[in-house]
C-alpha cells in the first residue's frame, strides 16, 4: 500500500486539505502534516531561528494529522525527516486560490511540493481556482487520480506537477491541459488605511492581471474551464539568456 504525506499552506483546519485527504485515503496510508494556522504566500520560507513544535490533531478520538507552528516547507521537512520518513509521494493542497502564473513564486502550497522534490520524493501541488464558494469534490477526485498516476509512473528527477482546477462541477470541466507557467502581475498592490488610533498602515492587496494571452498557459487553461497540469522544477536558470549574457565583455 503506498504511503503519502499530505500538507498544505492553508492550515490543518482547511476544508481543501480534508477533501483531498478523504480521496487520498482510498489510495494508501496518508500522514497529514500541516501548519497550525494559515501560512499562505510564505513561499519557501523555513524556520531556523525558533523551535518547531508538533501537535497531534484528533477528531472523534482518531489521529487525523499533525499540526506544526512551521511553514509549509517546514511541514515537509518534519514529515520526511521524522513523522513519516518512508513515503512514496507528497501531495500539497487543495489550496483555496489558483497557483498559476507568478502566483507560483509566492505559493506555500507549491513550495511544500518543491521541498519534497528537493528531498527526493515525487510530489504534486493542487489548487482550486477560486477564493469564494469552493467546490472541492471534483478537485479532490482529480487530485487522487493524479496521485495514482504519479505513484504508478513516477516523475523525472527534480520535476513536480503543479495542478490547478477550475471551480466547477465535474460535468462543466472541458478537459485537461498540460501547460506552461504563464506570466501575470498585481496592479494597485498597496491599500493605505488608518488604524483605530489614526495611524496609517498598508495592506498588500490589488488585483491579479494576466500579462500573457498565450493559450498554452496554466492561467488560460483554468480561465477556460480546463484542468491545468504544469510540470515545474526549481532550477531557475534562464537557459535562453546564458549565451547572450556570456557574450557581454566580462572582466575580472
Ligand atoms: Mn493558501
Amino acid at each position: 500500500m503506498p504511503r503519502i504525506l499530505l500538507t498544505n499552506d492553508d492550515g490543518i483546519a482547511a476544508p481543501g486539505l480534508h477533501a483531498l485527504r478523504s480521496e487520498l485515503r482510498r489510495l494508501g496510508e496518508v500522514t497529514t502534516v500541516a501548519p497550525d494556522a494559515e501560512r499562505s504566500a510564505m513561499a519557501h520560507a523555513i524556520t531556523t531561528l525558533t523551535p518547531l513544535r508538533v501537535a497531534e490533531v484528533r477528531r472523534a478520538g482518531k489521529l487525523i494529522g499533525y499540526a506544526t507552528n512551521g511553514t509549509p516547507a517546514d511541514c515537509v521537512k518534519l514529515g520526511l525527516g521524522t513523522l513519516c520518513p518512508d513515503v512514496d509521494l507528497v501531495v500539497s493542497g487543495i489550496n483555496l486560490g489558483a497557483n498559476t502564473a507568478t502566483n507560483v513564486i509566492y505559493s506555500g502550497t507549491v513550495s511544500a511540493a518543491i521541498e519534497a522534490r528537493l528531498l527526493g520524493v515525487p510530489s504534486i501541488a493542487i489548487s482550486l481556482a477560486t477564493l469564494t464558494d469552493p467546490i472541492w469534490s471534483y478537485a479532490a477526485t482529480f487530485g487522487r487520480q493524479v496521485a495514482a498516476m504519479v505513484l504508478d509512473r513516477g516523475l523525472p528527477p527534480r520535476v513536480l506537477l503543479n495542478v490547478n482546477v477550475p471551480n466547477l462541477p465535474r460535468s462543466a470541466i472541458r478537459g485537461v491541459r498540460i501547460t506552461r507557467q504563464g506570466d501575470s502581475r498585481y496592479v494597485g498592490e498597496l491599500a493605505l488605511r488608518q488604524d483605530p488610533r489614526g495611524r496609517p498602515y498598508y495592506w498588500l492587496a490589488g488585483a491579479y492581471e494576466m500579462t500573457d494571452e498565450d493559450t498554452g498557459t496554466d492561467a488560460w487553461a483554468v480561465a477556460n474551464g480546463y484542468v491545468s497540469v504544469t510540470p515545474i522544477t526549481y532550477d531557475l536558470t534562464a537557459e535562453s539568456a546564458l549565451q547572450p549574457i556570456a557574450e557581454w565583455t566580462w572582466r575580472t
